[in-house]
């Protein structure tokens, strides 16, 4: 049988992917889940692609995931009267926190967060740009920070403002936040994504908020602020999350880039062993947002995110606003294919010396345990929640895990974890001595498996039941 590819692609949809016949070609080229992203466009350009993508995924029959990423507090300047200035290093520059929001010149500019000077001191280093320009503070004057320019170069309308080491103040959640996640929520978002989040109460607050709009959407903390990476905060912050981005792309600015690669490598670990999914994010094929192939370089990254366990791996402007999203993600796909045939990432050391606390997590690790030692085909995981296939997908293994759920929110969460394939299985009309042939049934109708092979089927004695797993079965198909 064709090894299907465990690593979940995440495409950002934006005006390239809004071309008639894109989303088709995308999702036929492997995205698993899109992400809608609230920095970009109105309430109304979000409220379309939703009905695009569910439209698309109907016609294909697959579930696709959708994840909302909210903004956050980027903090920004505001616009010049030209639109764009050109720097000289050297000279002397001014955010200015009262200053008219159109009425930036080459002296000066204002802020739309108006905290930011009582945020920074002098000798603070200011990356603008993702750091393509870089200001130093001479001083703070009331609402004006005098800065002297130490790289220059182009800035234009809107640009991202970071300090060097972190430490800005603001609140993860803005108003125009706490609006975006309503909207998210009455969108049926299967995923929330929370930006610049500073420790786990932020991830609290935001979980409070997406049940008081009466939603079921996962939290998602991207980590992209000095101070999530330290150890504690960060393990509270996943604790406190369903899933975590490396958001390499403000995360690098506040760390420094040379601290990346090693940061990826922890955070992507600690997810895996606090069981929870998660995503490596930003520019990892950006050279194709107008090139036909990736660099040497992207694919090596796409790959080592790959090996170091990733979940998903995503795309942002490659498809946003890319000549050719359908290609980009062909080329993702292929790659992370070619990483997952490193045996590496199907051998695993089944957390021998951990002890487990609950039954069904123990039936699920004893499932990847035999698997991964016996000649089994696939794993047939039937799930409410989804948090068996999740547990089963912790541990590294090359064998496909099918979760089987009636709840059609269960089967979109389970588009994000790596190796987990979600399947539409109604069992509430079941007796539980029928489960082994219809759940087999299913999965073979698929063309997933075959007469002769070996699967391992898992469920609980009260069907439909949350938490209730108690049980693996070998079965040969017959
Ligand atoms: P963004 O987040 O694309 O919303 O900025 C990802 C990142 O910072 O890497
Ligand atoms: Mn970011």
């Amino acid at each position: 049988m064709l090894q299907k590819r465990r690593t979940k692609i995440i495409a950002t949809l934006g005006p390239a992917t809004d071309k008639p016949g894109m989303l088709e070609k995308i999702f036929r080229a492997g995205v698993d889940v899109v992400r809608l992203n609230f920095s970009h466009g109105k309430t109304a350009d979000h409220e379309n692609r939703v009905k695009m993508v569910r439209e698309c995924s109907a016609k294909l029959g697959r579930e696709i995931g959708i994840m909302a990423d909210l903004q956050g507090p980027k903090i920004r300047v505001a616009r010049f009267k030209e639109n764009k200035i050109i720097l000289t290093p050297g000279a002397t520059f001014i955010l200015d926190a009262s200053m008219d929001s159109d009425a930036g010149t080459v002296e000066a500019v204002g802020i739309d967060y108006k905290e930011l000077p009582q945020d920074v001191q002098a000798n603070d280093t200011l990356l603008l740009d993702d750091g393509r320009v870089v200001f130093k503070v001479e001083y703070v004057d009331g609402s004006q920070i005098h800065c002297r320019v130490i790289v220059g170069g182009e800035l234009s309308n809107n640009k991202g403002i970071n300090r060097l080491g972190g430490g800005l103040s603001a609140k993860a959640l803005t108003d125009k936040d706490k609006a975006d996640l309503k909207t998210a929520v009455a969108l049926q978002a299967d995923y929330i994504a929370i930006s610049f989040p500073r420790t786990a109460a932020d991830m609290e607050e935001a979980k409070q908020l997406i049940k008081d709009a009466g939603g079921t959407a996962g939290v998602v903390a991207k980590i992209e602020r000095a101070e999530a990476v330290a150890s504690e905060t960060l393990d509270e912050i996943i604790k406190a999350s369903a899933a975590v981005m490396v958001a390499r792309g403000d995360l690098g600015v506040e760390i420094g880039d040379a601290a990346l690669p090693s940061i990826q490598k922890k955070i992507i670990h600690r997810c895996r062993s606090l069981d929870k999914a998660v995503i490596t994010a930003t520019q990892m094929m950006e050279t194709m947002i107008h090139n036909a192939i990736p660099t040497r370089a992207e694919v090596f990254d796409v790959a080592n995110a790959v090996l170091d366990g990733t979940d998903a791996v995503m795309l942002s402007a490659e498809t946003a606003s890319g000549d050719h999203p359908d290609v980009v993600v062909e080329a993702m796909a292929r790659i992370c294919l070619g990483a997952e045939r490193d045996r590496s990432t199907q051998i695993s050391k089944h957390r021998v010396e951990c002890q487990f606390e609950r039954a069904d997590e123990a039936v699920a690790m004893a499932t990847m345990y035999t698997a991964n030692h016996l000649d089994i085909a696939a794993i047939i995981a039937l799930t409410e929640t989804g948090s068996t296939p999740l547990w089963m997908s912790r541990i590294r293994s090359g064998i496909p895990i099918y979760g089987l759920s009636e709840h059609v929110p269960t089967q979109r969460k389970m588009t994000m974890y790596r190796g987990v394939y979600p399947l539409a299985f109604d069992v509430t009309r079941l007796e539980v001595t029928e489960i082994y042939n219809a759940a087999i049934d299913e999965v073979t109708k698929h063309g997933f498996i075959k007469r002769g092979d070996w699967v391992i089927v898992t469920h609980g004695d009260h069907l439909g039941k949350i938490g209730g797993t108690n049980t693996m079965k070998i079965l040969q198909v017959q």
